[in-house]
């Protein structure tokens, strides 16, 4: 695969994991925030040819898993309403609200469309002037900038029928709720490429400064992880602490500003609810006053029964937090599988559970 091989090159690979062994002495805890990069990490089982003295603790970075369980009981209230459309990306589906998922209520006559898009919620709308459209908007800064699109789209066209219940989420406030736990084990961190892709990496800096630990911008493919593995473990060695760029292929200290523009432009910070882990304040967006008419929340007369607790087997609130991991949970490959998911980790593609169990670390 072009462009893909050559961040797969087993020689690139031996020679990078074997500078990485020299330079450890003592053992490390390194956070991959992102889910994605939990994933790569066991399924290239990095995690089992580095050096036995680095731990990877693996962080709340995936989308799904964090979009709190009332949000979810608000998207499936939705789209048992008449003449509602309940558009969601597909691994949103099976994650367990209060009492069921997206689709068990598709199951029971709900209206659940899965979409590649949120612009394909915008024609969906469009195609269908009698319905009420809204977006299951969750996400980090990767997917905020094409939900702001599709907003400025829906207003552009003169749309009525369009809406987003968003649950959009921002990585460097979690970051400082991780970093601000008084037995915070974290000692340095890899920081999700794409995230930095969009927002740049000028975030973090301030971060680093305050709570004196090495960032590494990181990538996803082996060589890419390498890199910033050996940059993180690079500065942890010599003391060092601040952001270090190892994903430059994508990823520039101002980000794309275009992106952040649009974002800014039809959303605002606000706190936000993390399922797990709690309300972290000026974590999320929400759309500003010239578009709140695209807001679902204060469009439809949500009446949220659930209570929003996890089930209590499920201890997917510490493993987001990093305090503990798959297999530390009693339901872990029982229980709970992938066929039969408990808690979201299981569910996506980006949740640690499933990584442990796709990659057999049982
Ligand atoms: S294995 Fe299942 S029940 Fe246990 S923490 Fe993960 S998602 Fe929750």
């Amino acid at each position: 695969m072009k462009y893909m091989d050559e961040y797969r090159n087993s020689q690139v690979s031996q020679k990078l994991i074997q500078e990485i062994k020299d330079l450890v002495h003592q053992t490390w805890n390194i956070m991959e925030i992102c889910g994605g990069q939990t994933h790569a990490i066991l399924r290239f089982g990095i995690d089992r040819v580095l050096a036995p003295e680095i731990h990877f603790i693996h962080g709340p970075g995936c989308p799904v898993c964090v979009t709190p369980v009332q949000k979810i009981d608000s998207a499936i209230q939705l789209a048992f309403e008449a003449d509602t459309i309940l558009c969601s990306f597909g691994d949103m589906l099976r994650v367990p609200g209060t009492k069921t998922s997206l689709l068990t209520a598709r199951g029971q006559g709900a209206r659940v469309q899965t979409v590649y898009s949120p612009l394909d919620s915008v024609q969906i709308a469009q195609q269908n002037p009698n319905k009420q459209v809204v977006f299951f908007a969750v996400g980090f800064e990767t997917t905020a900038p094409v939900n702001a699109m599709a907003v400025k789209k829906a207003k552009e066209l003169g749309l009525k029928n369009f809406s987003l219940l968003c649950a959009q989420v921002l990585v460097p406030p979690a970051v400082e709720v991780l970093l601000s736990d008084p037995y915070c084990q974290i000692q340095g961190f890899l920081s999700a490429g794409h995230v930095c892709t969009v927002m740049g990496y000028h975030e973090y800096e301030p971060i680093a400064e305050k709570y004196k630990v090495p960032i590494a911008v990181t990538g996803f493919e082996p060589v890419d992880l390498f890199l910033g593995i050996k940059e993180c473990v690079g500065m942890l060695e010599r003391g060092m602490y601040g952001v270090r760029n190892a994903y430059t292929r994508s990823v520039h200290r101002e980000g794309n500003i275009l992106a952040q523009a649009l974002m800014k432009e039809v959303f605002e910070v606000c706190d936000q609810q993390w399922r797990g882990v709690g309300c972290i304040p000026r974590s999320g967006l929400k759309l500003k006053s010239e578009y709140v008419d695209f807001d679902a929340e204060l469009k439809f007369n949500l009446n949220i029964v659930g209570n929003g607790q996890e089930q209590t087997v499920c201890i997917a609130g510490e493993i987001l937090q990093g305090k503990k991991k798959p297999t530390d949970c009693p339901a872990f490959g029982t229980l709970c599988t992938p066929e039969n998911p408990i808690g979201a980790p299981m569910v996506s593609n980006e949740g640690a559970c499933s990584a442990y169990y796709q990659y057999e670390r049982r």
